[in-house]
């Protein structure tokens, strides 16, 4: 199809409220402005692309809406002094997917200053398994160690530990040499978490209410959250002397219930992660950090392969906290 004019996508509409998706044929002249177009290899399921998928947090404004947070592919033409036809690329985030078409497509236009050029040795495959959601989880180490994360600490918490962001936390972590305790409501996770690295394994009910006073047990040296709500009001005061939280998502809810206490008494950091508007220099280095510190054979083990159409009815597994690791969408 590529080459033709034409290109495959998932297009969303909105009829009265209601957002329905199907697999469109859509024409090159349809796509939105920007000085690069990519020709899409693989893109990938993140959460928020659930959420788009599903209508769910009113992130994207205008429909017809071509979804997809995520995509690597190669460089069909550009104006953009940085990038010619033929480099390997990858992009997360910029809103790209709510606010601007996505990767859920053949083909993509966006500006080249959201770009990353694909780093050595890694293949587009494996960056879309990585995505938004490892490259967050890179963010988010990359914070705790800014913050005095040391393997000789004690344990570090993972929670939301069988989704994409905890999978890909937890295989860095471990490599990295920390301990690590992966927390998930799923028990059949259990063999895959220990995969990755996982050193314990904690039920996510046992974490899943605060206790009702200010500090408890110090339990961990740090956290990366995947779940916020009552989860993250429940670790807060778990957390050691020191420690840090690195706050990513809200797949528990995002209403924070706590007292100034860890912070005060305890000097407890609660580090905000974001990966949408992350500066371009310090995705460059998250990105080379993944290369790096990410086994990519555990990389390999928590990717699952779908097509384009899958995608129609991926966007409420995710939602429902049925996806494990990561989903890597071939577009080719
Ligand atoms: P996934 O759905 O892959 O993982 C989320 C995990 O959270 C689930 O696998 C499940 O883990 C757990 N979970 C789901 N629902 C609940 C619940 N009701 N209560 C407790 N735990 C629950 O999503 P991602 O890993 O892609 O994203 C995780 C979160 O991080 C999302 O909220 C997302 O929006 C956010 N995010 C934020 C980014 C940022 O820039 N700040 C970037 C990327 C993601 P288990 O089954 O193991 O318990």
């Amino acid at each position: 199809m590529r080459g033709t004019g034409v290109f495959k996508a998932i297009l969303l509409q909105e009829n009265e409220g209601k957002v329905s998706a199907e697999l469109a044929e859509l024409e090159d002249s349809q796509l939105p402005e920007g000085d690069v177009t990519v020709a899409v290899d693989y893109s990938t399921l993140n959460y928020k692309d659930g959420m788009v998928l599903n209508g769910v947090g009113r992130l994207v404004r205008n429909y017809p809406h071509v979804p997809g947070v995520d995509f690597a592919g190669r460089v069909e033409d550009s104006s953009h002094p940085d990038y010619k036809a033929g480099d390997a690329v990858v992009l997360t985030g910029w809103r790209v997917g709510e606010m601007h078409w996505g990767g859920y497509a053949e083909k993509a236009r966006v500006k080249g200053d959201w770009l990353v050029p694909l780093p050595e040795g890694l293949s587009g495959k494996r960056a879309m398994a990585i995505g938004t959601a490892g490259f967050t989880a890179m963010l988010a180490v990359m914070a705790l160690e800014e913050h005095g994360l040391d393997p000789a600490k004690g344990e570090v918490l993972v929670t939301g530990a069988a989704g994409g962001v905890g999978s890909v936390a937890i295989a860095i972590l471990s490599k990295l040499g920390y301990p690590v305790a992966a927390s998930t409501g799923r028990a059949e996770t259990h063999d895959y978490l220990k995969g990755l690295g996982a050193t314990s394994l904690i039920d996510r009910a046992e974490i899943a209410e605060p206790s009702g006073r200010p500090l408890d047990r110090e339990r961990w040296q740090a956290c990366i959250d995947s779940v916020g709500g009552s989860t993250l009001s429940c670790v807060l005061p778990q957390i050691a002397y020191g420690g840090s939280v690195a706050a990513v998502g809200l797949a528990g809810g995002s209403k924070l219930d706590t007292t100034v206490l860890p912070f005060l008494l305890r000097g407890v950091h609660l580090l905000g992660i974001d990966s949408v508007m992350c500066p371009l220099e310090r995705r460059k280095a998250a990105w080379a950090r993944l290369v790096k510190d990410l086994p990519m054979d555990r990389l390999d083990g928590m990717i699952n392969e779908a097509k384009l159409a899958d995608l129609l009815t991926l966007g409420s597994d995710i939602l429902k906290g049925q996806v494990r690791g990561r989903v890597v969408v071939d577009i080719k």
